[in-house]
């Protein structure tokens, strides 16, 4: 059985969207124009000798995936999500959003829905040494310092100097997820959906999609928000991601009566490590480092053995940092293996083949160094939503023209993003001292204003 029986909470919400359009016959190639030939009606999912058909299907059900589909919803467009898990991912913890962000989930409607449960940071506190030594948080709110170990200060710096827009949380992964599915028409995500094999079919010009339970599904158009092992970016000539050399812990303290810290991100920079903790609500804390790691081992998931890793590691940090890891959750503590891919011109696939079109970490895996893989996946999702509305519904073009302009437009901005990010990760988690030297000397004290420190938040697209 193909559908998995979805949790009452989203098979309670009403079905807003109107799903009588119609879509264009796709054709295989890439470089014909999609919506050249017949069209078809799509009340409903069709059953036909080769399995159900779908206009518009988006494999992986993580915040692209979520973030399309309800960004799709909004415009009147039906989708269907293919989730291979069995429920929602909660590995992760917290993401940090930017402005950038808060701006998509304003523009999907959950904006204010989320901000309820995250506490809105007002800037950062550096420490920088290369041997860190116990020094405690000393700051005030709205005036954050960076200061040099022995005392001397270095900076102030406010969030909203410069730039009284920003905006930046700390936001469980879990419940962003949680509030896009709820968002959703009941029957759009259906978990335990794996796909196993994705294929074009040159008659109809429609992808076929096997999933690993056996059942097939044909769609007009399918958008692979699989994530950075993306089966279908493999499927359509991406290369395997590569691995910056750099590794991450992160996990989510729990105070249950309250913990003592402003709502402040506080970093530690140290000889081939970078890290620190920002508060997520008023008894949760996210905490996080990033060291320098060229040969990992197999993958940890014990979080007995994450923990005693992490306070190993930690050893000579800040009492902080180890009370914090000490009182995470079980299963909020993990190990990523940070992972990017470059998008080079030319070398590098279009982001659309035929109807199949990549969003998110699918496409695009950024190393986490300037908290912007998340925050680029829903961009993607409502730029995408928009040109694909354009197409479908005001008849502004074909789709193949849709999906062109969506990777013209988004190239531009995470392709310069990835590169930031591992060049930013390089010199924050360098173990060279004359790198450690020039960074905490020069390039973290001398940062400048934090409009021009987060410029890369900055992000505009048209209205849905
Ligand atoms: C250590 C770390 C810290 C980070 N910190 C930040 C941050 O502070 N801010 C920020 O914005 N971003 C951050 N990111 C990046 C962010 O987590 C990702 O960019 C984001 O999760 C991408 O979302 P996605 O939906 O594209 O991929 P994912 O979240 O990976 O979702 C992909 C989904 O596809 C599903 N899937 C995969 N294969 C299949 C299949 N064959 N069939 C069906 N379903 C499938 C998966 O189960 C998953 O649910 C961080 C990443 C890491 C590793």
């Amino acid at each position: 059985m193909l559908t998995k029986t979805l949790p009452s909470r989203l098979s309670s919400n009403c079905f807003l969207t109107s799903s009588s359009f119609f879509l264009p016959k796709i054709t295989s190639s890439p470089h014909k124009h999609l919506n050249s030939c017949r069209y078809i009606s799509t009340s409903s999912p069709e059953q036909s000798s080769g399995g159900r058909k779908e206009e518009i299907v988006i494999v992986g059900g993580g915040i692209a995936g979520l973030a399309t589909a309800l960004a799709l919803h909004r415009v009147g467009i039906r989708s269907l999500v293919l989730e291979q898990s069995d429920s929602l991912r909660t590995e992760g913890a917290s993401i940090s959003l930017f402005k950038n962000g808060w701006r998509v989930l304003d523009m999907l409607g959950v904006g204010n829905e989320l901000r309820r449960h995250f506490l809105d940071i007002q800037g950062y506190c550096f420490f920088l040494s290369f041997f860190l030594v116990l020094e405690k948080v000393a700051h005030q709110l709205h005036r954050v310092t960076i200061k040099t170990l022995e005392g001397k200060e270095l900076q102030s710096i406010n969030f909203k100097d410069g730039d009284p827009s920003q905006e930046m949380r700390a936001v469980e992964r879990s419940i962003l997820l949680k509030t896009l599915a709820d968002h959703l028409p009941p029957n759009t995500l259906q978990f335990s959906s794996k796909l196993a094999k994705i294929e074009q079919d040159d008659g109809t010009g429609e992808t076929k999609l096997h999933l690993t339970n056996g059942s097939q599904l044909s769609s007009k158009i399918v958008i692979g928000c699989d994530g950075i092992w993306s089966p279908i970016a493999r499927w359509m000539g991406f290369s395997e991601t590569k691995y910056s050399g750099h590794s991450c812990y992160r996990g989510l303290a729990l105070y249950p009566n309250g913990h003592p810290y402003q709502p402040i991100t506080v970093q530690y920079y140290a000889k081939g490590m970078r890290g620190g903790f920002m508060p997520v609500s008023p008894t949760k804390v996210f905490w996080f480092f990033n060291y320098n790691n060229p040969s990992p081992g197999p993958k940890v998931t014990d979080p007995t053995v994450l923990k005693r890793q992490a306070l190993d590691l930690l050893k000579n940090w800040p009492s902080e940092m180890l009370e914090l890891v000490e009182l995470s959750l079980d299963d909020t503590v993990s190990e990523a293996m940070l992972q990017d891919r470059w998008l080079w011109p030319v070398i590098t696939p279009p982001v659309y083949k035929g109807g199949v079109v990549l969003a998110g970490d699918a496409w695009h895996p950024m190393t986490p160094n300037l908290g912007q893989g998340g925050c680029c996946a829903l961009e993607d999702a409502v730029v995408l939503a928009k040109k694909l509305s354009n197409a479908i519904k005001s008849k502004q073009g074909s789709i193949e023209d849709a999906l062109r302009s969506y990777e013209n437009e988004r190239w531009a901005r995470v392709f310069p993003m990835t590169v930031k990010a591992n060049l930013a990760g390089k010199i924050q988690h360098s173990k060279s001292l004359v790198v450690c030297y020039i960074r905490d000397s020069y390039m973290v004290p001398k940062q400048g204003k934090p409009g021009k420190l987060l410029e890369h938040t900055n992000f505009t697209c048209e209205p849905l």
